[in-house]
């Protein structure tokens, strides 16, 4: 197998190490350093990048990242595990999403891939990552959450060839009910496209789990099964891969925004199938009294939903999955 590197973390057959790779420098000229997990086993076989918290404020991925790795037997691991458990450390410090530091650029890490060494801090951030990525790993998850605990939905890299069927097999493993097979088009600056398209590293994102108080169990114990079934599918370990039934193909997402602003009461959750002109929530005025019933602009999964109860117009209201067709057997 080829020598893991990833800042100071260097893998060793059959053990697990730890270090940090430094992705910039605070205003006190501390180093920012990422931790970074080395989960190695004595044989051969892929290396799966798995990173949590790429935005700082979604830390269901850290847990079922943890929780997956207390769960390895090392010395029955083909390949090797490379962890980043919290990716955008200063957003995560916050608890934001994006960095404390970027004040004047948004600064959303999961949109400047491939990085820039010349750029923002998160834009150099996002260099110094995806070169460790990329001259390291094999396949990838990347770890999100939304609103509400009962988020479910992934997406993986859909390209022609052995980098797209890879993605796919990872994205059945992982088996959320609505999938979008995500076209090279679509999300370019994150990581897991970036990685598939210019260097073959299939990947996925997966929503799991609800942010700050949406925090749950749940989400991460189920996360956590499933991203073994990933490096089951993989050939990482070696069990029987759990067939998950009922997955459904997305062909796009719409994010639906809000004309006006309210108290508003949500209707839906995460992971019904919605019709196009079903009422979604009800506006009210500041005396009580309704104002509107705002409906599904298109059907579809629900994937991600505002949950109010305070609403300003222009507010995201729901993420919609178009055209849900029974994903195929594989
Ligand atoms: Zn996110």
């Amino acid at each position: 197998m080829k020598q893991i590197q990833v800042g100071t973390a260097r893998g060793q057959a059959g053990a697990r190490t730890e270090g940090v790779l430094k992705v910039g420098v605070l205003p006190d000229a501390r180093p920012v350093e990422l931790p970074v997990i080395v989960m190695q086993g004595p044989g051969d076989g892929p290396v799966l990048w798995l990173q949590g918290c790429i935005h700082g404020n979604e830390q269901c991925g850290t847990f079922v990242i943890h929780r997956f790795l207390a769960g390895l037997d090392l010395s029955k691991l083909k390949g090797a595990v490379i962890a980043l458990p919290v990716l955008n450390l200063t957003a995560f410090q916050f608890n934001r999403r994006t960095s404390p530091f970027e004040i004047y650029h948004g600064g959303d890490l999961n949109r400047v891939f491939p990085g820039d060494p010349g750029g923002n801090f998160t834009q150099q951030m996002a260099h110094v990552i995806f070169q460790a990525l990329v001259g390291n790993a094999d396949c990838m998850v990347d770890f999100h959450t939304a609103h509400l605990k009962e988020t479910r939905w992934a997406l993986f890299t859909n390209l022609p060839g052995a980098v797209g069927k890879r993605a796919e097999r990872m994205a059945r493993a992982w088996g959320y009910v609505p999938t979008f097979p995500t076209p090279p088009t679509t999300l370019t600056g994150a990581a897991y496209m970036q990685a598939a398209t210019k260097h073959g590293i299939p990947g996925l994102i997966v929503e799991c789990g609800g942010k700050g108080p949406a925090f749950d169990e749940a989400a991460v114990a189920d996360g956590a099964e499933r991203l073994r079934n990933v490096a089951r599918a993989l050939g990482m370990i070696e069990e029987p891969v759990t067939r998950h039934e009922g997955v459904h193909y997305v062909s796009d997402f719409a994010w639906v925004r809000g004309r006006s602003g309210g108290l508003y009461r949500n209707l839906v959750e995460p992971g019904q199938r919605i019709k196009k002109g079903q009422v979604i929530g009800k506006l009210f005025d500041i005396f009580g009294k309704p104002r509107e019933s705002v409906r599904a602009p298109e059907g579809g999964f629900v994937l991600t939903v505002n949950p109010g109860p305070l609403l300003i117009s222009g507010d995201t209201l729901i993420h919609i999955g178009l055209n849900p067709r029974p994903a195929p057997a594989l």
